[in-house]
């Protein structure tokens, strides 16, 4: 028996930042972690998919849904400050805050500043969950969230683990898992910081968001990752695909790397926009451009 929610047939366009996606047969929140692996044995014994998410900041669900179930871990929230003694010393008089996987990221910066602790500002404007951003090894101004995690619990086979990250293999927006592995928390490695200089730099982030992502329609963020050492969004501009238009979806007239859901955007218009953007900046730059969103669901 299930005690957290359980729904059927649930649209995924209302779980989802570029509002798109046709329905999951089952969309379940569990209330915890025996919730979460009674949840799985209950899937597994009838042999169906699931696929667990944060908050759908970056993914596009395709239009005939998803078969299976979507499991999302909002009720994972917790975040607590953790004994140094377990772990290696942090030198300039930091400390250790564990995050659960559906706690957002902004919430663990404010907890962390609250605690006169800092280091990763640069998340803060990051749309998503903790379990979102250690999967996407989310980032911004060249910096990525797994430089600043010490180990990550997760479910593996059946059975809560926890992993060092030194053991795990990442790189941009790459965390090498295993399929079927669900991130549970995070253990950030944070230093000593006024509470002035975080709130600063949060300042800062937002600032630079909005002048320069504010594209005031749904989005994913980046639709494609930056190839090495070149900016996909300059490809994009190269290629002469800013404000480039499929159905409702479209190449955003502020920020060429940003694909917009205009009004009434179907997951298959992105899909065509995406496949428009990748051949016309294949045609002139010879660059094949990869999705950074994560495309899921019925083909
Ligand atoms: C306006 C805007 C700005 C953005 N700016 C940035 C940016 O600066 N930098 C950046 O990196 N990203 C950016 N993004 C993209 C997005 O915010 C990040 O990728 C974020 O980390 C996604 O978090 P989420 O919780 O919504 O994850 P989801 O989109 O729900 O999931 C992302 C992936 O992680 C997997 N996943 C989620 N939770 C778990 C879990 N607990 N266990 C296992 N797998 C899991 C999902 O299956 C999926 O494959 C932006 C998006 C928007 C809309």
């Amino acid at each position: 028996m299930i005690r957290g929610r359980l729904l059927y047939d649930e649209p995924m366009s209302l779980h989802t930042s570029l509002k798109v996606g046709g329905p999951a047969d089952l969309y379940a929140v569990p209330e915890d972690s025996a919730d979460l692996q009674d949840l799985l044995k209950w899937l597994s014994a009838d042999d169906i998919p699931w696929l667990a998410i944060g908050r759908g900041y970056n993914l596009l669900v395709r239009d005939k849904g998803i078969r299976g179930a979507v499991i999302s871990l909002e009720r994972f929230n917790r975040i607590e400050v953790v004994s140094n003694e377990d772990y290696p010393p942090i030198e300039t008089a930091g400390a250790y805050v564990r995050a659960g996987a559906g706690a957002d990221n902004l919430s663990v910066v404010r907890f962390a500043q609250e605690r006169g602790l800092g280091g990763i500002g640069f998340i803060s404007g990051i749309p998503g969950t903790v379990g979102g951003a250690i999967r996407m090894n989310a980032g911004a101004y060249g910096k990525g969230i797994l430089e600043h995690t010490q180990c990550l619990t997760l479910l593996r086979d059946g059975a809560v683990r926890e992993f060092c990250i030194s053991d795990l293999d990442y790189g941009y927006r790459h965390l090498g898992l295993e399929a079927g592995d669900i991130v549970l928390e995070a253990l950030f490695r944070l230093q000593a910081r006024e509470a002035d200089q975080t709130e600063d730099e949060i300042r800062k982030d937002l600032e630079l968001r909005r002048s320069k992502h504010n594209v005031g329609l749904p989005s994913a963020g980046s639709f494609f990752k930056n190839p090495s050492g070149q900016a996909a969004w300059k490809l994009i501009d190269a290629a002469g695909m800013r404000g480039t238009r499929v159905g409702g979806a479209m190449v955003s007239e502020v920020h060429s790397n940003f694909l917009v859901n205009a009004g009434g955007a179907s997951a298959d218009d992105f899909l065509r926009l995406s496949a428009t953007v990748k051949n016309a900046v294949f045609r002139i730059s010879g660059v094949t451009l990869q999705e950074e969103v994560r495309i899921v669901g019925d083909e």
